[in-house]
């Protein structure tokens, strides 16, 4: 079946119930502009929070699939950070990539992080990753863990498609 792109306009094949005919549409038709330049997502929801973009079947934070379609995959284990600090804003112009650590730190400086108590004694950390251990996800043996972090590794680079890893 043939469908005009709700966004662009452009004619499509359609095989799915998708209005858009492509991934930038699917994004920029599902946001709003609003008066400070935030492209806010109008989509779901993770928490009434961060917008939440079907990619292959798998649930994505639209700012992080944002980035990816707009600016380039997001490295492995960097975080998309808001400059706007506006969770639900896909404006790549207000997106910026950092580490897990710049994450905290921004959040922290903005002071919307849910982690506020005291760092735990040593004692409970230990008593912490004793439970860790026991988790049965945890069981694999060391070389299948490092066998399936190679697999991922590897598909990572093998696939320059493959960009939404972590999103
Ligand atoms: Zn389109
Ligand atoms: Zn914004």
């Amino acid at each position: 079946m043939i469908r005009n792109c709700k966004f662009c306009g452009n004619q499509f094949h359609n095989f799915g119930k998708s209005k858009f005919c492509c991934l930038t549409c699917r994004i920029l038709g599902q946001c709003d502009l609003d008066a400070s330049g935030c492209l806010l997502w109008s989509g779901a929801t993770r928490g009434g929070k961060y917008g939440v973009i079907t990619v292959d079947g798998k649930a994505r934070d639209a700012h992080r699939v944002a980035w990816a379609e707009f600016i380039g995959r997001v490295p492995l284990g960097m975080y998309v950070c808001h400059s706007c600090d506006v969770p639900r804003c896909c404006n790549p112009n207000h997106l910026f990539v950092g580490t897990p650590q710049d994450n905290t730190d921004d959040a922290l400086r903005k002071g919307r992080h849910g982690m506020t108590g005291k760092k735990h004694s040593l004692d409970t950390r230990r008593v912490l990753a004793d439970r860790l251990r026991a988790n049965p996800a945890m069981n694999n043996p060391p070389e299948k863990r490092k066998q399936q972090s190679e697999m991922m590794k590897a598909r990572w680079r093998d696939d320059p498609q493959w960009k939404y890893r972590g999103a």
